[in-house]
């Protein structure tokens, strides 16, 4: 076993939250580490809190265990906090591709001041879009509606 093959093998783990999305693609894996038999992994929660976080952890490990690596050890770090520029662009693309607007890089102000982030439709690109509730399908999206095309979309958002 390698490092290179546990990062490929994660490559296999999905978000339970956006299941195009691996936790590869989402960069919640900050570290590999073989010594010995033993394989920790050192991930980020999205944000703390997040009920996903578990799901995930015993999706690594029982994918792992698949791969014939039993002893595994995943650690949770919250610093530096994760950021939704962890996404990586491969996952920005699966998203869109998804119907989901990636998030945008940009600091989130709507939790200074209490307005909606805007966000472009991932259908039609226009930026003359509403927020429609603070929770989409999980408690990481809201759901949003486009203006022009109608088009309803979810937002990836997952606060810290
Ligand atoms: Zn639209």
């Amino acid at each position: 076993m390698t490092e290179k093959e546990v990062w490929a093998y994660l490559e296999e783990v999905f978000d339970p939250e956006v299941p195009v999305l691996t936790v590869v693609d989402l960069g919640v894996i900050r570290a590999v580490k073989i010594e010995e038999d033993l394989c920790s992994i050192l991930i980020t929660p999205t944000y703390s809190g997040c009920p996903a976080m578990k799901v995930i952890e015993e999706d690594i490990i029982s994918k792992l265990a698949e791969k014939g690596i039993s002893k595994v050890k995943v650690d949770l770090t919250l610093s530096p906090a994760w950021s939704t520029d962890w996404i990586s662009e491969n996952g920005r693309n699966k998203l869109r591709e998804y119907g989901i607007a990636p998030p945008e890089n940009e600091v989130d102000k709507s939790v200074l001041f209490a307005e909606p982030t805007v966000v472009p439709c991932p259908l039609c690109k226009s930026r003359n879009t509403k927020m429609v509730s603070q929770f989409g399908s999980t408690a990481c999206k809201a759901h949003y509606q486009c203006i022009d095309c109608l088009e309803p979309f979810d937002y990836f958002k997952c606060l810290k």
